[in-house]
This record gives C-alpha cells, structure tokens and sequence, in this order.
C-alpha cells in the first residue's frame, strides 16, 4: 500500500499545466462538452490520487493501478460517465465502487451530495485516511455490496457503477427516482457495453448502448 497518501502533496505549476492540457484534450478530441464536469476535473490533482510512482503520468489518459489489486479509472471514463449523469448541483447521486475516490471527488466537486460503496475493507480504510478528502463533506463513504445499494438513503437521482456489472442489479433500478438516470457498465469477463439506464415518472425502464469499455468486475458480497 502506499505510504504517503495520508500526507499533502503539492499541486504545482507543473501539475496544473498537464491537467489543463488533458481537459483541452478531453474537450477537443475525446468529444466532451459539459463544462462543468471539464471544470471538475480542472480543479482536482489526480496525482494526489495516485502512487508516486506514477506521479509524472497522473494526467495522460489512462487508468492506473491502486492498492488491493484495483485501478484508477481513465479520465475520458470518468469525464464521459459523469456528463452522462447530466448533474444538476443538488443531486442525490450513488455510486457504487469508491476505489480510489477519484470519481467520488469530481462528482462532489460538482456540488452533489454523493454516497458512494466500496466493498473492499482494506480500501475503504485507505481512503478513509486520504486528506483530500476533508474537502467534500458533501461524499459519504459507506463499506457494503453494490449489488444491495442503500436502502436507507434511496431514492437517488442518479446512480453510477464504476465496475463490470454481469447485469444491472434489480436493487439499484428500484434505488433508481422516477425521471433518474443510472449510468453502469455492463457485461461479463472484461469487455462492457456502457448503458444509460433511465426511468421515466410512470417507473418505466429504457436502456440505451453507449460504447465499449472495460471495468474491473463488479463482484458479489463484501470482502475484508
Ligand atoms: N470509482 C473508482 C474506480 C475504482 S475501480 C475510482 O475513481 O478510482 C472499481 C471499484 O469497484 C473497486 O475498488 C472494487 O473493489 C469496487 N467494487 C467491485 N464490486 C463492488 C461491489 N459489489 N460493491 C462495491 N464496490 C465494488
């Protein structure tokens, strides 16, 4: 496990110039056009996120490895999945598969109120000790199995998986408003079709494909 995640990083002149020209990149090539997730990701140092070791690649498109054998998703992923949530400032939004809580980060940025599951425990205890952290009051963690959602705190406005689901889990759907909007990458092995999940005010389901992608799994029950 990284040792140092406890302990501030900078976020130098050197940092923000690489993240401005992945948010150009993102914009201009990768066919982004929500400003305000553009913006979210602008204001978050992904090297904070990462090990030092990959330090100097933090903002070149691509996931990285985290502790427990789990990843860092693209930014593209990260900036696609989010803008399409369409986010308005005070959604209730779940997501399930903290991780690193870079994804978490940029959704609290944009002003969500945020509960997101991790179910790996050495994970959640992980970030549980990450400073960045402190700056989003608006992002509860919570230990548990996606596959259950949060009972207590549903309905949600919207809901994001940030792992392979083998299907979309019934639980989530009923977790899901009536005009809300689920975002989950869906297939077995390590191929997904991302779907966007949406549920109309009569609770009538409509899915659409939204391109290839490929997720670490989303597994059953909780680990640790
Ligand atoms: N959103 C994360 C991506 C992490 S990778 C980020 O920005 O870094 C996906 C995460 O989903 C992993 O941490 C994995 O442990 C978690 N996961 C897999 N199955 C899960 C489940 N059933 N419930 C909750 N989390 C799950």
């Amino acid at each position: 496990m990284r040792p140092l995640q406890s302990i501030p990083k900078e976020d130098t002149f050197i940092h923000k110039r690489l993240r401005h020209d992945l948010i150009k990149s993102l914009r201009e090539k990768k066919g982004i056009t929500d400003e305000r997730v553009l913006a979210a990701i602008d204001a978050i140092p992904r090297h904070f996120f990462l090990d030092p070791a990959f330090e100097r690649m933090a903002y070149e498109d691509r996931a990285f490895p985290i502790t427990a054998g789990q990843t860092i998703s693209q930014p593209f992923t990260v900036a696609y999945q989010t803008q399409l949530l369409e986010i308005n400032k005070y959604d209730k939004v779940l997501e399930i598969g903290t991780g690193s809580a870079y994804q978490a980060c940029v959704l609290g940025e944009m002003g969500v109120s945020l509960y997101t599951i991790e179910r790996q425990k050495a994970l959640y205890d992980f970030v549980g000790k990450f400073f960045f952290l402190s700056r989003y009051p608006n992002i509860k963690r919570f230990y548990g199995d996606g596959f259950a959602g949060l009972p207590t705190y549903a309905p949600f406005d919207k809901i994001i998986i940030t792992c392979g689901a083998p299907f979309i889990p019934p639980k989530l759907i009923e977790q899901l408003k009536p005009g809300g909007i689920m975002i989950i990458p869906v297939g077995e092995d390590e191929k997904q079709k991302m779907i966007r999940v949406t549920k109309d005010k009569d609770g009538k389901i409509f899915q659409q494909e939204m391109g290839d992608f490929s997720f670490v799994p989303m597994l059953q029950g909780r680990n640790g």
